[in-house]
C-alpha cells in the first residue's frame, strides 16, 4: 500500500492524499475540505474516470459539498469525500474495499465514509472490516438512499409550495435522470403521491423495473433533461445543468439527488435568470448524511425521520434569503451553509 499526498491547485481542503495497493488492484483518492463543524463525513464513490486528473477534480468538488451539506444539515461533521477507480477486470470487490477500508483506517477517524455511487451495503461491509470508521452499514442505519430520496420529496414539496401554491404533485410530471437506488426510492414517494413519471438511466434493467412498478415513460439518457416535464430531478451523476441543457429544459423545477449537479457556478445563475426554481443539490439531498447520524450519534429512528423532514424548512428558508436579497437560490444557500460554518470559526 502506497500513500501519497495530493497536490492540488485549491488552498482551503485540510488533506488531500491517494492510495495504490497493487495487489488487490486498488487505487483511491481522499479529500477532505474542511473539519470545523467535525470529522469529515462523505461517502465513497466507485466509478470510471478518464484519468486520475478528473477523479481528483471530481473528489475535490464532491468533498466540497460534504462540507456545505452537512453545515446546513445541522449536523456535527465536516466535508470529505472518497474516491476508489473502477478499472476492467477489477472484480474482487472484498480485495477492492478491504484496500479501501486500509486507506480510510490510515486517517484515524478525520474522515468517515459511507456509500456512494457505484457501491452497496455490501461493499461497506468489506470497508468495515478494515476500519471502524465507517457507516450505513446493514443492520444499523443501512443504505442512506431512502433517507435521501425522502429528503429530496421533501424539498419538491417546498418547491412545488413555493412555485404553484400548493404541495400538491396529482398530475404533475417528474422527469427522473438515473434510477440508481435514490432515484428508485424517489420514483416511489412521487408515484404514491400521484406524479406521473418519466425516467432515463444508462442500465435499461433499472429503467424497467422502474417502468414496470410505477407506470412511468422511459426515454433516452441523452433526452431526459429536456423532456416536457414540471419537474426536472437529476439522480445520476454532476453536471447535468451546463450550457447544453439549461436552454432545453422545460420544466419549472430542478431539485434531485445527484451531488454538484450545476456544471458551474454560473449555470445557477443560468436557471434563475431563466426563471426556473432551482434548489441546491446539497440541500435537497442531505435525508442520507442525516440517516447515517443514528448509526454514528446514536439518534432515534423518529427523531432521524423529523430531521430529514425538516429539509422542507431549511428549503423554505433558502428560497426567502433569495427572494429577499435578490439572489439565485444556490448563492443563498451557499450564504446559509457559510453562516453555520462562519459561526464556529
Ligand atoms: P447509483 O449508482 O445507485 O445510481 C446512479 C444511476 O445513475 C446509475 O443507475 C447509473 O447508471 C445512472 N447514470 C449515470 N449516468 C447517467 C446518465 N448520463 N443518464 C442517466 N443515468 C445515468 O447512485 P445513487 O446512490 O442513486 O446516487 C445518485 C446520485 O445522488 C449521485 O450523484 C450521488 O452522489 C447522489 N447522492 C446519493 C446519496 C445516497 O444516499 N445514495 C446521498 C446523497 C447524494
Amino acid at each position: 500500500m502506497k500513500i501519497s499526498n495530493v497536490t492540488t491547485r485549491f488552498s482551503d481542503y485540510e488533506q488531500v492524499a491517494s492510495c495504490k495497493n497493487d495487489e488487490a488492484d486498488y487505487q483511491g483518492f481522499i479529500a477532505i475540505h474542511n473539519t470545523i463543524l467535525g470529522p469529515a463525513l462523505g461517502g465513497t464513490r466507485f466509478w470510471r474516470y478518464e484519468s486520475d486528473a478528473a477523479a481528483i477534480e471530481d473528489v475535490l468538488r464532491l468533498a466540497r459539498g460534504m462540507t456545505y451539506k452537512n453545515a446546513l444539515a445541522g449536523i456535527p461533521f465536516g466535508g470529505g469525500k472518497a474516491i476508489v477507480l473502477a478499472r476492467n477486470g477489477a472484480t474482487n470487490r472484498e480485495g477492492l474495499f478491504r484496500a479501501h477500508g486500509k486507506f480510510v483506517e490510515t486517517f484515524g477517524g478525520k474522515y468517515v465514509t459511507a456509500e456512494d455511487v457505484g457501491m452497496g451495503t455490501s461493499d461497506m461491509e468489506y470497508v468495515r472490516m478494515e476500519t471502524r470508521h465507517v457507516a450505513g452499514l446493514k443492520g444499523q442505519s443501512g443504505d442512506p438512499s431512502p433517507g435521501t430520496a425522502k429528503g429530496v420529496f421533501r424539498a419538491i414539496a417546498a418547491a412545488a409550495k413555493k412555485r404553484w401554491g400548493s404541495e400538491e404533485l396529482t398530475g404533475r410530471r417528474v422527469a427522473i435522470q438515473g434510477c440508481g437506488h435514490v432515484g428508485y426510492y424517489l420514483a416511489c414517494y412521487l408515484r404514491r403521491a400521484g406524479a406521473a413519471l418519466i425516467v432515463a438511466d444508462l442500465c435499461p434493467e433499472k429503467v424497467q423495473r422502474i417502468v414496470y412498478e410505477f407506470q412511468a415513460t422511459a426515454v433516452s439518457p441523452d433526452w431526459i433533461h429536456s423532456a416536457q416535464a414540471d419537474i426536472f430531478a437529476p439522480c445520476a451523476l454532476g453536471g447535468s445543468i451546463n450550457d447544453l441543457t439549461v436552454p432545453q429544459l422545460k420544466t419549472e423545477i430542478v431539485v434531485g439527488a445527484a451531488n454538484n449537479q450545476l456544471l458551474e457556478e454560473r449555470h445557477g445563475d443560468a436557471l434563475w435568470e431563466r426563471g426556473i426554481l432551482y434548489v441546491p443539490d446539497y440541500a435537497a439531498n442531505a435525508g442520507g448524511v442525516i440517516n447515517l447520524c443514528r448509526e454514528l450519534l446514536g439518534w432515534e429512528a423518529s427523531y432521524a425521520a423529523l430531521k430529514v423532514d425538516d429539509i422542507y424548512s431549511t428549503v423554505t428558508n433558502i428560497f426567502r434569503i433569495a427572494d429577499a436579497e435578490g439572489i439565485s437560490t444556490h448563492r443563498a444557500a451557499d450564504r446559509l451553509a457559510e453562516e453555520q460554518l462562519g459561526a464556529r470559526t
